[in-house]
């Protein structure tokens, strides 16, 4: 555990060097690719290419040209196809590969989203998720990558979801350019730069004076499913307003102190994750029936038992929802 967090947080484990530095350099990205020592991942739509259990599918340049090639049917990847990740302590860098949405993939594996609301761990085609040669949702997989993967990988969704969603100018509408390695798009018509998007979102487990843990169900999530409660920072908000307001539109429990516990970034597409314990002194629960249709208090006995009981689905490992219940459970919760 990254001793800089208070709770362990999947996403937020890694320290490779993003090399920003390197971002600005016109020739990054070519002398990269002209590196026999890049390592190349290969991203598509909110998933990752991977290699056995869990693990991240690492390329050679030349192996993921000739691959992408086949798959893309171009006789060149494009440039602005690559992303610039990172640099490795001996020096070698490290790229993602995009590959658009509607890519078709190798035979035998799946689109990348279909394990997005399945549980983790959950049967794809393909095979199960992570755990065969194939694509995998970095919800399913992220907790089982090890430091360095999960923050690459988790680098590349990020750019990736952020490239598919900002293909045009916000100011005058024209298309903009790939720029900076992949970290930045230009408009040429009005000279604008555009920097990656990230919404910060408050996410709270929320504890009464018995000690029990407030959860709530999702108008949009499979029966049995339950989470702590989230949502986004308001413009002209702080997150402790963020945190007291949402617990309080969603479920009408009142929240006095609110502690921040640690953040992770959730890129799909584009949240960074606040995370908080706060103290409910008003307890009553009435559910806004809109957002979330559902919100009861557990004694870390009921919820065990509901685990069990299969009655109640926990949010994936990825998840900071996870680590959040986990850390007011006092451990890790096998299910
Ligand atoms: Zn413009």
């Amino acid at each position: 555990m990254n001793p800089e967090l208070l709770v362990d947080l999947p996403l937020a484990r890694s320290r490779t060097d993003r090399a920003a530095l390197l971002r600005a350099e016109p020739e990054a990205v070519p002398a990269a690719l002209a590196d026999p020592r890049t390592r190349v991942l290969v991203v598509r739509d909110g998933g990752i290419r991977t290699d056995g259990p869990a693990g991240v599918r690492w390329y050679t340049v030349a192996d993921v040209r000739a691959e992408a090639e086949a798959v893309l049917g171009v006789d060149a990847v494009p440039l602005d196809a690559w992303l610039l990740l990172g640099a490795e302590d001996d020096g070698a860098r490290v790229l993602a590969l995009r590959l658009p949405d509607h890519a078709p993939v190798p035979a035998g594996t799946g689109p990348a989203d279909a394990a997005v609301h399945a549980p983790a761990g959950a049967t794809r085609a393909g095979g199960a998720a992570g755990t065969g040669d194939g694509w995998a949702s970095l919800r399913v997989v992220g907790a089982a990558l090890d430091a360095r993967d999960a923050g690459l990988a988790t680098t590349a969704v990020a750019l990736d979801a952020w490239h598919d969603r900002h293909p045009r100018c916000p100011r005058c509408g024209a298309p903009t350019r790939v720029a900076q390695a992949g970290w930045s798009r230009v408009c040429d018509v009005d000279g604008s730069e555009h920097y990656p998007r990230t919404d910060p979102a408050v996410i709270m487990a929320v504890v009464d004076d018995a000690d029990r843990l407030l959860l709530g169900h999702a108008a949009t999530w499979p029966e049995g499913r339950y989470s702590t409660l989230a949502g986004f920072v308001e413009a002209g908000e702080s997150a402790e307003q963020a945190v007291r307001r949402e617990v309080r539109e969603e479920t009408d429990v009142v929240v006095d102190r609110v502690e921040y516990r640690g953040s992770q970034p959730w890129p799909f597409p584009g949240s960074l994750m606040l995370g908080y314990r706060a103290h409910a002194v008003r307890t009553n629960v009435t559910v806004d029936g809109q957002e979330v249709t559902a919100a009861r208090w557990y004694t870390r006995a009921e919820l065990t038992a509901a685990v069990r009981a299969g009655t109640l689905l926990l949010p994936g490992r990825a998840s900071i929802a996870r680590a959040l219940v986990e850390e007011w459970f006092g451990g890790r919760i096998e299910a």
